[in-house]
């Protein structure tokens, strides 16, 4: 097993758009797990922190889930109390008013949390302005278009929907700090089925990623996993994370915690060495929301702003 000391942490400021990029399996294979290269890491499992335990002094406490699919409200496991609820996207099953709203209504209940953090995800159709205005375009112009019933919700809403999801903080392309903890929120994911934030894998979402900062975030949410851990598909293990993002998390912006979902068969908690990958999806391959959320305890860093600060749009 390789170990902690044997890897080259050399952070490179940019990264190149891999060949192996539509491959992710095999670029798994022969470049990240493999032999021949200085920038090959490992997986290996980690226990998560028990729902019961109480946090440590002096930390604040991270719950993450993802993936909820307008069935937050029939969640197998309670969510346990912490500073910071997290939801990594796919909190809809189609990006309706109605699921938002009531997602909205059901994040104003859960008084354990001072603060919520959520991102979308591909199947949140309506956060996606370029998807919107698509719809829109084909209504104006009288042709049909999948997804086309989304046109009923006002651009009002759609422009601005931290109108109707304000019982918590919505992030895309965006960071915030928790108690000094930074935290940076993005929705992109490759290309499957031409669902919101779809992304073509390659240089396309290696510019998103290329907007996420180098100098010190602490958590990264996206929604999609990055190719090498926790994205492996039923029912042959195929991977399909994304290549640009693996190397953007290992190279350059190396987070403590990279957290998301989307992949619902590929739920858990690995290490690399030096990151912590969660993949928290709540429901199964089955789509019942039967997994544990997943807790995260960072120490509060000293003299740090309690609560929320530094938003920045990026
Ligand atoms: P969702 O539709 O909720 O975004 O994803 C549900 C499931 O679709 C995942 O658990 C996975 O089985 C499959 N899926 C999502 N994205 C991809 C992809 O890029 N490639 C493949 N092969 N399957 C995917
Ligand atoms: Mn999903
Ligand atoms: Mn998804």
């Amino acid at each position: 097993m390789l170990q902690v000391e044997d890897v080259d942490f050399e952070k490179l400021d940019e990264i190149t758009v891999s060949p192996l990029s539509r491959n992710p399996t095999e670029f798994v294979h022969r470049i990240r797990y493999g032999k021949d290269t200085k920038h090959r890491r490992f997986q290996r499992r980690q226990k998560p922190i028990s729902l019961d335990s109480t946090k440590p002094e002096g930390h604040t406490r991270f719950v993450c889930i993802s993936d909820t699919h307008s069935k937050h409200r029939n969640l197998i496991y309670d969510l346990p109390k912490g500073d910071v609820l997290l939801h990594c996207g796919d909190f809809t099953e189609r990006g309706k008013l109605e699921e938002v709203q009531d997602f909205n209504d059901w994040l104003g209940e859960q008084k354990a949390f001072k603060h919520k953090i959520v991102i979308a995800g591909n199947h949140d159709l309506s956060f996606d302005p370029e998807l919107m205005e698509d719809i829109r375009r084909c209504k104006r112009e009288g042709s049909y278009r999948r997804f086309q019933f989304l046109d009923s919700i006002p651009e009002e809403i759609t422009n601005n929907w931290t109108s109707v999801l304000n019982n918590c903080l919505y992030l895309q392309d965006a960071e915030v700090k928790v108690n000094g903890i930074r935290i940076y929120g993005t929705a992109w994911n490759p290309m499957f089925g031409g669902w919101a934030f779809n992304t073509s894998r390659g240089q396309p979402l290696l510019d998103k990623w290329n907007k996420i900062p180098g100098d010190g975030i602490d958590i990264l949410m996206t929604h999609s996993p990055p190719a090498g851990q926790l994205d492996q598909v039923h029912p042959d293990g195929e991977r399909v994370g994304c290549v640009e993002l693996m190397n953007t998390v290992q190279l350059r912006v190396q987070p403590k915690y990279h957290v998301f979902g989307h992949i619902h068969e590929s739920y858990g908690y690995n290490y690399d060495g030096a990151h912590r990958f969660i993949n928290c999806t709540s429901v199964n391959l089955e789509m019942v929301p039967s997994n544990k959320p997943v807790i995260i305890d960072l120490p509060t860093p000293e003299g740090a702003k309690e609560g929320i600060s530094g938003f920045v749009q990026h």
